[in-house]
């Protein structure tokens, strides 16, 4: 009965885009959409960005693939400068997020390993966390709806509740080798864990011996107005997964550590054949060269701040429809009063593009790069579409 050949995992929108411009999709038949869901924080500097299709055409003509067999001057260059941006000493690409945490998972089991501590290998996670779809990332995710029917859980995450440190503290036993969080929660619902709560996690972790491991796959390269998100809280992790907006629409993930969490990730116990490929580092390190550029991030959080007043406007306006605005940067959620599909819904009926997240929250996620002017169009289309439902509501 199903209409295609693929898996039926995805329910996807009735819309199937032929290009991309800037902040805009377009359909075959010329509609065109504002695109906020930014293929979920991935399109950092929204699509056809001119500079990132020179540096993937560019790299098309030289060479595609080699292998890590051999040396990948990309590969080098790229995990030098997010070394020299953030607290990190080492980094391992990969080519999604959920590669990036397992390498985390990994990184942390094998520091204690390594330092005579095989029995550590647990980590504590928090809820609502998403870290990815594999066997180990569910796990670590702890949803049960991601969990059901895929045999036993994989071994070794204890979870507490959101942003709950005494919780953690109190899930901290002989067997702990590191907590696992994200400062800004996104498919939770857009939830920022408040800076003093990060910086009672980097107290834990130095006081029990265990890594601090970051998943900024989301809320990385510059989503929040910083380069990183845990730059806002004053304290640095050890280990970080990063993916999504590095790779600008090119699948790039990486896991980043300083050289002492590094110390057991020794030649030969990790790998991937995709991961760090030449044409992925091309285009991670013209993303970089963007998001770096001075102001640029300044120019973000300028943004953000008008684009979250102006939502906190709708927010008044319509209290039948939104309860509240939250995020950092231009990593914003609108937790809705009503189902957040139908206000989804109602935005594309708007030609605008959003992202539905857990907590009745819909996140708004435009490129980095998106225009005072666009960010105006966005919110002309979820005051109208707020309008239709309040009357909607109104009515009924
Ligand atoms: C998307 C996401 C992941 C998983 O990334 P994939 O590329 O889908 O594997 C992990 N953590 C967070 C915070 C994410 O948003």
């Amino acid at each position: 009965m199903s209409g295609s050949a693929l898996y039926e995992t995805f329910a996807r929108a009735p819309l199937a885009f032929e290009r991309g411009e800037g902040s805009w999709l377009i359909e075959a038949s010329g509609a065109r959409y504002l695109d906020f869901a930014g293929g979920i924080a991935v399109n950092s500097l929204g699509h056809g960005h001119p500079h990132l299709v020179a540096a993937l055409k560019d790299q098309a003509d030289k060479l595609w693939h080699v292998s890590n067999l051999y040396r990948v001057p990309g590969q080098e260059r790229l995990a030098e400068r997010l070394a020299a941006a953030t607290f990190a000493d080492k980094v391992f690409f990969t080519n999604s997020g959920a590669e990036a945490l397992e390498c985390a998972i990994k990184t942390a089991r094998r520091y204690q390993f390594a330092n005579g501590h095989p029995e550590r290998f647990r980590i504590i996670t928090f809820e609502g966390a998403f870290h990815g779809r594999t066997l180990a990332t569910i796990a670590a995710g702890g949803q049960q709806k991601y969990l059901e029917g895929f045999g036993p859980k994989v071994e070794g995450f204890d979870q507490v509740p959101f942003a709950d440190i005494d919780a953690a503290e109190k899930a901290i036993t002989p067997e702990t080798a590191a907590i696992l969080i994200e400062p800004v929660q996104g498919e939770g619902g857009i939830r920022a864990v408040p800076t003093e709560k990060l910086r009672r996690l980097r107290e834990l972790c130095d006081k029990n011996g265990l890594l601090l491991v970051f998943d900024e796959v989301q809320c990385g390269i510059g989503r929040t107005g910083k380069l990183f998100a845990y730059e806002w809280s004053g304290i640095v992790p050890d280990v970080m997964a990063i993916a999504k907006g590095i790779g600008g629409g090119f699948p790039v993930g990486a896991c980043l550590a300083t050289d002492e969490a590094a110390k057991g990730m020794v030649s030969g116990v990790h790998g991937t054949t995709f991961g760090g490929n030449p044409l992925a580092m091309a285009v991670g390190n013209a993303v970089l060269d963007v998001v770096l550029e001075d102001g640029f991030l300044d120019e973000v959080k300028r943004k953000a701040l008008v684009f979250k007043q102006g939502l906190a406007g709708i927010v008044d306006e319509f209290p039948d429809v939104f309860e509240e605005v939250r995020g950092v940067g231009l990593m914003l959620g609108l937790k809705c009063k009503m189902p957040n599909g139908t206000v989804n819904a109602a935005f594309r009926s708007h030609n605008f593009l959003a992202v539905p997240a857990g907590e009745n929250v819909i996140r708004l996620l435009p490129p980095l790069n998106v225009s005072d002017e666009e960010i105006r169009i966005a919110l002309d289309a979820i005051r109208a579409s707020a309008a239709s439902l309040s009357t909607a509501a109104g009515a009924a």
